[in-house]
């Protein structure tokens, strides 16, 4: 047995190892895929001049692989929970928070309760579709006054020549008539 022979066999038997992985691993030898190195860069980066005298006309593959910088040492737990467990980073603890005096759901100091703003925004949206309903034309600012008169309310003097939507319901405490 010669070396030739030799290595011819070293090589077969390399080639199915290989194939037999690549069936392993889900790639057939029928698709043709085979696992592969694939770089696609940006062709409108600059290219890098080599030094004169050595081939610099022809491209190397280095020259598509856009450089990111990478850290050279790596940063040890503790310094790391350092960083994110910092003061500075951590959410404030908020003491100015107390219970809504109506509808006691919580809410931030001397900011309005956004349960009884929904309820007030509720009610004007109902009051602005029946004026619109009223006027049969789309909702704009009219010269005069706009009286809104809940359950059991009747319009007094002043109120004859003003904009007049009943509603329905009794009046919300939120909204007084004066
Ligand atoms: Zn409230």
């Amino acid at each position: 047995m010669n070396l030739e022979r030799v290595f011819s066999l070293f090589r077969h038997s390399l080639l199915n190892m290989e194939v037999k992985i690549l069936d392993m691993m889900g790639f057939s030898r029928l698709t043709g895929l085979a696992p592969g190195l694939v770089i696609q860069g940006p062709t409108v980066l600059p290219k890098s001049n080599g030094p004169l005298g050595e081939n610099s006309e022809e491209p190397n593959f280095l020259d598509s692989i856009f450089w990111m910088a990478a850290p050279k040492k790596r940063r040890t737990i503790e310094i790391n929970r350092c960083r994110r467990r910092n003061p500075q980073k951590l959410i404030k603890v908020e003491t100015n928070i107390e219970l809504c005096p109506a509808c006691g759901n919580l809410k931030q100091k001397h900011v309005l309760c956004g349960y009884c703003y929904e309820k007030v925004k509720h009610e004007t949206a109902v009051i602005r579709r029946q004026i619109q309903a009223l006027e049969e034309k789309p909702l704009n600012s009219p010269s005069v006054e706009t009286v809104v008169l809940y359950e059991g309310e009747n319009p007094e003097e002043d109120d004859k020549n003003k904009r007049i939507v009943e509603r329905s319901r009794k009046r919300p405490n939120w909204f007084s008539r004066y």
